[in-house]
């Protein structure tokens, strides 16, 4: 597989400006339409689209073109996995460091989802969370090698994680590098890998870990969990763990911040008349709301601090009581009775009316 930097005649720490410049430089030189060679256009155009996407790159500095989320599919380990993982890597993960061209040792930011209901939002919540990624191998505490011993400068690259060399290209000579196989780009080599992870010093298994999800939280919300993501390569630095919440809909519940609303469905004669309500809120809460008479449908009634806490448990938000008409679809013999004399005293009994109109 070509070396897609060479590909497009840069550096393998070329800023994406340069990137851009150089594949814009090389696809007008090499489009078929000008009379270009349609094969290493279209490795022109591979080696930008993999490039110029900084996921994608990084992903290549790390793993090349067969690596995991590459076009060979998995490669030493698999990511994500179990239930509720979304995306096993997200954020600034495999970046080249600071200055050197070594690559990234460090373990990647992982994302999994939790899914809360509004009662667990009321109360918060604690679960375990089961994740599926690379960890620190128990065989060898991390270290990679079978014997425990820290692992040594590569003597193939001398520690600098990638080799250089002089590769022709259609714009001349160029130096270009190229990660070191013998260290995997890591500069460091383990002289007597550990057989449970092949001096990789992490291995993929699932992890259960223990998540505290304060009151309040929204659809959304992560929460951070540090050093608990991918395990670095040979006792390396850990990434994060994001947990983030997904909140099911309440069937009678809706949210807005900490307000909840619901629409209640009120018998036709409490309306008339006047009465009590027992509404359910947010938990095991249960709450009476007083009906004026004559109140008409869609008129709110708020109970004070039954909604939701602010993040981490504050003061809680309003529920909004929304009355509206529960018309008995039958009326027996003596009911129908009753209603037509009250029409007959409300001089509502024979029509038409003039109704009182308003637009929608
Ligand atoms: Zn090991
Ligand atoms: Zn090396």
């Amino acid at each position: 597989m070509a070396d897609l930097y060479a590909v497009l005649g840069v550096a393998p720490d070329a800023p994406s400006e340069e990137l851009k410049r150089a594949y814009r430089r090389l696809a007008r030189e090499h489009h078929p339409d000008a009379g270009g060679d349609e094969a290493r256009f279209k490795e022109i155009s591979h080696a930008y689209d993999v490039l110029g996407d900084p996921e994608r790159r990084a992903r290549y500095d790390r793993y090349g073109e067969d690596g995991p989320g590459g076009r060979g599919g998995a490669g030493d380990f698999g990511f994500g996995g179990i239930g509720d993982v979304i995306d096993a890597f997200f954020g600034g993960f495999g970046q080249p460091s600071g200055g050197g061209a070594r690559r990234e040792r460090s373990g990647r930011d992982v994302l999994v989802g939790v899914e809360l209901t509004l009662d667990e939002v009321l109360s918060g919540a604690a679960r375990a969370v089961e994740v599926e990624v690379a960890s620190v191998c128990e065989r060898c505490d991390g270290t990679g090698s079978a014997d425990g011993r820290a692992p040594e400068r590569c003597g193939r690259c001398g520690g600098a994680g990638q080799l250089r060399r002089a590769v022709r290209t259609p714009l001349g000579s160029l130096t270009t590098a190229t990660p070191c196989s013998d260290c995997d780009g890591t500069g460091r080599r383990v002289a007597d890998p550990c057989r449970g992870c092949r001096g990789e010093g992490r291995a993929v298994r699932v992890r259960t870990v223990d998540v505290e999800l304060p009151a309040g939280l929204e659809d959304g919300d992560r929460i951070p969990l540090r050093g608990r993501g991918e395990a670095g390569r040979q006792g390396a630095p850990a990434g994060d763990l994001y947990v983030q919440v997904a909140v099911t809909p309440d069937p009678a519940l809706a949210r807005d911040g900490t307000d909840l609303h619901t629409v209640v469905d009120v018998p036709v004669t409490v309306l008339l008349l006047g009465g009590r309500l027992r509404v359910r809120g947010v938990g095991d809460e249960v709450h009476e709301v007083d009906v004026p008479a004559g109140a008409r449908p869609g008129t709110p009634v708020t109970v004070r601090r039954a909604g939701l806490p602010v993040r981490g448990g504050g003061r809680r938000g309003d529920l909004v009581v929304h009355l509206a008409v529960d018309v008995p679809a039958q009326l027996d013999a003596a009911q129908r009775e009753l209603v037509t004399r009250l029409a007959a005293l409300r001089g509502e009994a024979d029509g038409p009316h003039d109704a009182a109109q308003h637009r929608p």
